[in-house]
């Protein structure tokens, strides 16, 4: 009989043990927090494997006639709590490891917030920036039909990150309809206002950002208003929490993207640097400000530092040269183990993106439910909505943290790994 039982083994065998990219960040995570989740700990393993992970091939005709195959990819991490719920990427970096990860942040991320979702992500291997519209619809369509296996309103239900939006999302809409014979409009978040999209939904990210640092700045006792800031990455989440603290008084003193590093010490003009970016796709060359080599970006004289582009981009090469008091992520998985434990040993202030950056998925759920109900709310109400549930699970979160003396991320580990194991106590395991 012993020998029929598999041996705990904690990588599943799809994965280079040598090379565990973004999910060997979360294992770490997941190991910090065991010793905190007392008998549910006997359900841990399950956290350290994706409940189900899907490969597919996207092939698309391209406008010359060419035929191109791209890889695409859509994991369940866990639907202890519900259904699947998170972004899908579009870039040419993506790997499975990378989607895996995400996935499991989005778990932690949502039970952190107590929304009735479990973790999901997904992702294809393509550079967006040189695809024609013509083929990026194409690609969408294709690949949302791969998916269409595992998804749907009660199923899983993806959302914007890198390199998607509303128009995307319209796509993934209308491919999984046809696909049904109906018109399902939870099947996907972030939609259009006009297909059932939310109200808020686009700056909800950013908006979560800026609640959680406000909320941080006043435990700490530093004024928002003078408060310099440098953020890395100028996207949706970027964007938003820029032009957010700005209005609040904040200094935006350097933002980094893709194109290049900008700089000016008295703040940058935050709504002349969306309009360049609007107009040419990146910070460069923005009117009234400097261009800094991009390491420098690290060594900015700054009280607040917002990673808002990828994962891993803190590490132990620069987490000693950063001054700010607190890094707020809005990107997911910026920050690797070791510099994380880095930043805490130097005394700043990490508020860690399973909280940082929740509030994207948190007007998600709003969008959902008000699909569900056909019924939709102002603004006002999905902002209040929203403040409400980011200060209501950061309060929690910072208590945990002083009761137990951990990190914000830990103590956001603590509350959500419980939420989710204990879940899977109450379930029971099937047979
Ligand atoms: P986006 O595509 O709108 O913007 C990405 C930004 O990152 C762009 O400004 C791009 O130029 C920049 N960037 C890309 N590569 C870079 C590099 N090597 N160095 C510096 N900058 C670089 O994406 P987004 O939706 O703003 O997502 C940003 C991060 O926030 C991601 O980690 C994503 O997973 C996370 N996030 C997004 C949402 C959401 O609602 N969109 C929600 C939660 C978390």
């Amino acid at each position: 009989m012993q020998a029929n039982v598999p041996q705990k083994h904690p990588l599943p065998s799809y994965l280079d043990p040598n090379d565990l990219g973004p999910w060997g960040d979360f294992l770490q995570q997941v190991d910090r927090v065991t010793p905190y989740l007392g008998k549910l700990g006997r359900w841990v393993e399950t956290l350290k494997r994706p409940k189900r992970t899907l490969i597919v091939d996207v092939p698309i005709m391209m406008d010359d006639g060419r035929i191109a195959h791209f890889e695409g990819y859509r994991v369940q991490h866990n639907t202890s709590r519900g259904p699947g719920k998170g972004g899908v990427r579009f870039h040419q970096d993506v790997t499975l490891s990378e989607v895996m990860a995400l996935s499991a942040w989005m778990s932690v991320k949502n039970a952190a917030v107590n929304v009735p979702y479990g973790g999901a992500k997904g992702g294809i291997r393509v550079n967006p920036q040189l695809l024609t519209d013509a083929e990026l619809e194409r690609v969408t369509r294709r690949y949302t039909s791969e998916i269409g296996l595992i998804i749907g309103p009660t199923k899983d239900i993806p959302a914007p990150d890198v390199n998607t939006n509303e128009r995307v999302m319209a796509w993934m809409m209308d491919t999984y309809s046809m696909n049904v014979g109906e018109t399902a409009t939870g099947v996907v978040t972030g939609k259009p206002i006009d297909l059932g999209g939310s109200l808020g939904r686009r700056e909800a990210t950013g908006r979560g950002v800026f609640i959680v640092g406000c909320e941080a700045s006043q435990r700490i006792g530093m004024p928002i208003q003078g408060a310099r800031i440098a953020i890395q990455g100028f996207g949706n989440v970027g964007g938003v929490t820029g032009k957010l603290f700005a209005e609040a008084g904040a200094l935006v003193v350097a933002v980094q993207d893709h194109s290049g590093t900008v700089y000016h010490p008295g703040g940058l003009d935050v709504t002349t640097l969306l309009a360049h970016v609007a107009a040419h796709g990146g910070v460069n060359g923005c009117p009234g400000t400097e261009s800094l080599p991009s390491d420098q970006f690290w060594d900015i004289e700054c009280e607040i530092m917002v990673p808002a582009a990828l994962e891993r981009q803190i590490t132990e090469a620069n987490a000693g040269r950063i001054r700010a008091k607190m890094v707020i992520e809005g990107a997911n998985g910026p920050t690797t183990p070791m510099a994380d434990d880095i930043l805490t040993d130097r005394g700043v202030l990490v508020i860690p993106d399973v909280i940082a950056n929740a509030g994207g998925v948190t007007v998600s759920y709003f969008e959902w439910v008000q699909d569900f109900s056909s019924f939709f709310w102002s603004e006002d109400e999905i902002n209040e909505r929203l403040g409400k549930i980011m200060r209501g699970a950061f309060g929690a979160i910072w208590q945990v943290a002083s009761d137990h003396r951990v990190s914000l991320r830990t103590a956001t580990f603590i509350i959500a790994c419980q939420r989710i194991l204990h879940a899977r106590d109450l379930r029971g395991l099937y047979p």
